[in-house]
């Protein structure tokens, strides 16, 4: 399981790979902080751990 912490709300954010992971964050900003205009890059910046 691979897991990140969004930096915005702290919201804690999981999944099966890398991946999805990254489609999860891009989810999330998209719908949680679309004001931010939030980048690829500035998701793929968050650190991930391994659980
Ligand atoms: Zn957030």
């Amino acid at each position: 399981m691979r897991t990140a912490q969004c930096p915005l709300c702290q919201e804690q954010l999981e999944a099966e790979n890398d991946d999805e992971l990254f489609a999860k964050g891009r989810a999330h900003a998209d719908a949680k902080h679309a004001d931010q205009n939030i980048s690829d890059e500035q998701i793929r910046a968050v650190p991930v751990q391994d659980k």
